[in-house]
């Protein structure tokens, strides 16, 4: 049964396809943009046309920037000696949100997984060891998520870091197995950060 108009149907088809957002909310959505003032609906797509065509990934950590290199990488007072690698740009927003780590990110953009045909080479490795060349970074925090995928990963990451000589820890457990680091409070990201383990 068709309830509403072709271009009214195809907005709340379009809102349903963002994560999160069920038929009902997509519905609640396209009815507001359709009687907000004509500003509200023409800066959000303005916003998303200009997101979409600006952000890229940072040269040096793969971070979503609008520049060359992200605002964390352009930023002196943070330590070059600790990387933390994370799986996806929304877990160095988590990380920053718990506020206790002060040093740099290496952003993989995705996890090991034979399931999805994900290898390592699909993955930004050869950038992190690349910048490990240099010879300042004392440490690796392996922040992937703490599930099948992200396990694999920090184990794979820390065959090829440890030879070089470099220190390499894994976030504390007391995440909830399973979850994505983006979806842990700050606080129980904070302690899982200071109670992070050397990888033997
Ligand atoms: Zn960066």
């Amino acid at each position: 049964m068709n309830y509403y108009a072709k271009t009214v149907a195809r907005l709340i088809d379009q809102l349903s396809k963002l994560p999160g957002i069920g038929p009902k909310t997509a519905q609640r959505l396209a009815f507001y943009l359709l009687v907000a003032p004509p500003e509200v609906a023409a800066d959000l797509a303005g916003a998303i046309e200009e997101a979409r065509s600006t952000i890229r990934h940072c040269q040096v950590c793969g971070n979503f920037t609008d520049s060359e290199r992200c605002f964390i990488c352009s930023d002196e007072r943070r330590g070059a000696e600790v990387i933390c690698v994370v799986e996806r740009p929304r877990d160095v927003v988590a990380v920053e949100k718990a506020r206790s780590f002060k040093g740099l990110y290496h952003v993989l953009h995705g996890a090991i997984s034979p399931m999805d045909g994900v290898g390592p080479e699909q993955l930004r490795i050869k950038e992190l060891l690349r910048r490990l060349e240099s010879g300042n970074v004392k440490e690796i925090i392996l922040a992937t998520n703490p599930n099948v995928e992200g396990d694999a990963t920090a184990l794979y990451l820390a065959g090829l870091i440890k030879p070089l000589g470099i220190t390499v820890t894994r976030i504390a457990h007391g995440l909830p197995v399973g979850a994505d680091l983006e979806y842990a409070d700050e606080m129980t990201l904070g302690k899982a950060l200071e109670g992070r383990r050397e990888m033997k």
